[in-house]
């Protein structure tokens, strides 16, 4: 092969390869123990994705993988046609659980983290910095609030904040760890218009939810997940008793309503937000 052609093959990589690629993806954290089990699934550009299962079922450790967090032991994560690694061009949202909201941080501090991945080492943020952190905070309703106190926030006023820190990173991906769990159904509604919005404008989006009603309802692709995958593809051809019965077995309470199945699911999971 040439030096041209593989320039060529570079190039249209970057602009053709989808967002996601996982092919026979088996992982873990201790050897001999996997979470994951031969994994496959593919994520065009521009797509919502919701990744559903019962705790436990790996869809942090799914996440961790795509942020190139945790490598393979078997098979391959490409994000954007490359091998998956910690990369500015992809956002995470944590689960709430996860953050120590005392830390004394300003809603204007939290936002500009998002910039920093994109900053160099040396670099601090300058104007063109401060001046998107305001328009991502804007984007989520929560510029009036900039120098108020995290510690002082409702959990869906953080929850805002957290997703204007993606924002501000300007990534092609975003993953979401149940970004809507706990937080006010206003919020929740908000959370899902802005994913829409961002994967019209042909970002990729992969969330994590126990909302299967809001998943019905807006997103273009389903992964059922419970260690392997279940089944992938449109809400209308995944969302089956067989199915969501194989993937959360005992953690649901599937209800037959004519034709249709109502999921009832502990706490969460009522499709209040939608
Ligand atoms: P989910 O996000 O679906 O609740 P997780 O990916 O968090 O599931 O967990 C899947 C399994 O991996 C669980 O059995 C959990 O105990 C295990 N696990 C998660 N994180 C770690 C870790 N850091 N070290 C060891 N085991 C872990």
């Amino acid at each position: 092969m040439g030096r041209g052609t593989v320039t060529l093959d570079a190039a249209t990589r970057a602009t053709t390869a989808p967002a996601i690629q996982v092919e026979g993806l088996t992982t873990g954290y201790r050897r001999g123990e996997p979470v994951l089990r031969d994994i496959s699934f593919q994520v065009e550009r521009g797509a919502l994705v919701g990744v559903l299962g019962p705790n436990g079922s790996g869809k942090s450790t799914l996440f961790r993988s795509l942020l190139g967090l945790l490598p393979p032991w078997q098979g391959r994560v490409l994000i954007d046609g490359r091998p998956a690694r910690p990369n500015p061009d992809v956002a995470y949202i944590p689960q709430r659980e996860t953050i120590d909201w005392d830390f004394p941080v300003t809603v204007l501090d939290v936002t500009l983290m998002g910039r920093y991945p994109r900053l160099g080492l040396f670099r601090r943020p300058g104007k063109a910095d401060r001046e998107l952190v305001l328009w991502a905070l804007e984007q989520v309703g929560m510029v009036d609030f900039r120098d108020r106190l995290i510690a002082e926030l409702s959990g869906g006023q953080r929850q805002r904040v957290f997703l204007a820190r993606a924002l501000a990173q300007e990534p092609d991906l975003f993953l979401l760890d149940e970004p809507v769990s706990g937080v006010d159904a206003p919020t929740q509604h908000f959370v899902f218009e802005l994913l829409e919005r961002l994967c019209r404008q042909g970002k990729t989006a992969l969330v994590a939810t126990h909302d299967l009603s809001c998943v019905a309802q807006r997103f273009d692709r389903v992964l059922l997940l419970n260690r392997e995958v279940i089944a992938y593809g449109p809400p209308q051809e995944v969302f089956t008793e067989a199915l969501l019965n194989r993937t959360f077995q005992s953690h649901l309470l599937l209800l037959r309503y004519g034709d249709r199945v109502i999921v009832v699911e502990g706490e969460e999971g009522d499709g209040r937000s939608c």
